[in-house]
């Protein structure tokens, strides 16, 4: 039994980790490395093993880095099965189709110019028409706390994570020659104790491999991020300015219409403004989420029986058409605008910042993980004037970061979620190097590890 590792190695994205057990190979998440580097030779590079010998790719969440090198596997000679959750397999296809839509317009445009076009490569790692037909890996469907026999002594046991839609930890429960091991892969740790999800779930296992993105903080608790976001929603109005929101399509775009909601319902907010979901993503998003409540937690279960929508705010608009969106960059005031992409590395959001970031009567708010050299983390961390479409745009717009609304567990829920486990050989990976080195060093387990891009480990 092997456990070899193949993305998000002292590293945040790109996660890929593959478990060889009683002959067989099973591949956990096949994610794209992203930030700065979309498109980059990391993406394009070998596995690292032999796509073909696969046998099964378990897929923990729809996010693109957990997924989006699905269709390059396929590509590369992946014939197993897929076996995710219902609610993942619809927002796979969603977020690769997506990409690929995206990395052929990037081919056109000349954005995604690199090194391997001037060699007369393609530039695209996959088409839409490879995205396609990758979807014809998809196997069985897993039901969350229910064991699933993939092969012949492997099972596998999808846990709710607590995350996005459909996000889920797997536990592998091996047999090789008498020998059992319990394998748990957090995917990506959510939060306990927010408005639409179940909390994350973790369960003894012999060896844990773990997420590790907020390893080293502390979020503020989610009542003082809601409290935040109605402030700096009211007084940008106050000023006469518009609020943007660099937002990821999935979950968070949900949990902020479910708060503004809940803001107006409750006077903590002006009762009527404009808000636009300005993201075709976001809004499929939405609506894929409407159609899966074994997702939800008990008070969003009881929202829907009881006939009301939970994201519903009077003055909403769902701007899928580009013309729609345009529209909006005539709006000056009293207006919440969410839109993509999340670290701001490209989609409608630029057009937003482009719009308002020099506007010292507007703010601009982020709410996740920003990783380094993206737009979001220059804007973060203070840049005073940055580049969009050719433009040097300075930054006058009040500039926030709410932590609360990040869909990752913090260092105390990290460390939580690890120690349930009892787990003797703690693997950490998705993180920067210096946060796994915090984390690693609060951990109470008798071996740490943190391995390099490739390693392998005896189980
Ligand atoms: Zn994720």
């Amino acid at each position: 039994m092997k456990l070899s590792f193949h993305g998000a190695d002292r590293d945040v994205t790109g996660s890929c980790h593959l478990v060889e057990c009683a002959g067989r190979r099973i591949l956990i998440d096949c994610g794209m490395y992203q930030g700065s580097r979309e498109l980059s030779e990391e993406n394009s590079e070998p596995f690292g093993f032999d796509p073909a010998a696969i046998d099964i790719l378990l897929l923990t969440h729809a996010h693109l880095d957990h997924c989006g090198r699905l269709p390059l596997l396929a590509k590369r000679g992946f014939r197993g099965e897929v076996v995710t959750t219902a609610a993942s397999r619809e927002l796979v296809r969603m977020v690769v189709l997506d990409a690929a839509h995206l990395q052929e317009e990037d081919a056109r445009h000349g954005a995604g110019h690199t090194q391997r076009q001037d060699a007369g490569e393609t530039a695209t790692l996959y088409s839409q028409l490879d995205a396609l037909n990758s979807m014809d890996r998809f196997g069985r469907v897993a039901a969350y706390g229910q064991p699933l026999e993939l092969v012949p002594g492997v099972r596998v046991t999808f846990l709710d994570a607590g995350h996005i839609l459909g996000s889920a930890g797997v536990l592998l429960e091996l047999e090789e020659q008498g020998t059992r091991r319990r394998v748990l892969l957090s995917g990506d740790i959510g939060n306990a104790g927010r408005p639409l999800l179940r909390d994350p779930v973790s369960v003894a296992a012999d060896v844990v491999v773990m997420e590790t993105t907020y390893g080293d903080r502390l979020h503020k608790p989610l009542a003082d991020s809601v409290a935040e976001l109605y402030k700096v929603v009211t007084e940008t109005f106050a000023r006469g300015g518009n609020v943007v929101i660099p937002t990821f399509a999935l979950e968070r775009a949900q949990e902020l219409l479910y708060f503004l909601r809940e803001g107006q319902e409750q006077g903590r907010v002006p009762a009527s403004f404009q808000v636009f979901l300005d993201s075709p993503m976001a809004i499929s998003a939405t609506d894929i989420f409407e159609h899966h409540p074994e997702c939800y937690n008990t008070k969003l279960a009881g929202f829907f029986q009881s006939g009301r929508d939970p994201f519903h705010l009077p003055s909403l608009q769902f701007t899928r058409e580009g013309a729609e969106s345009k529209a909006i960059n005539s709006i000056t005031g009293e207006a919440v605008i969410m839109a993509g992409a999340g670290m701001c590395t490209g989609g409608r959001v630029r057009h937003h910042l482009l719009h308002n970031l020099g506007r010292a009567e507007s703010s601009v708010v982020f709410v996740g993980y920003a990783a380094q050299g993206t737009l979001a983390r220059q804007i973060i961390d203070g840049a005073r004037n940055v580049s969009l479409f050719g433009e040097e745009i300075p930054v006058r717009a009040s500039i926030h970061t709410i932590g609360g609304f990040s869909a990752h567990a913090d260092q105390a829920e990290l460390l939580a979620w690890q120690s349930r486990t009892n787990a003797g050989t703690t693997i950490l990976v998705h993180g920067e190097e210096q946060t796994m080195k915090t984390l690693a060093a609060q951990i109470h387990a008798a071996h740490v590890l943190m391995p390099e891009l490739n390693a392998t480990v005896e189980l």
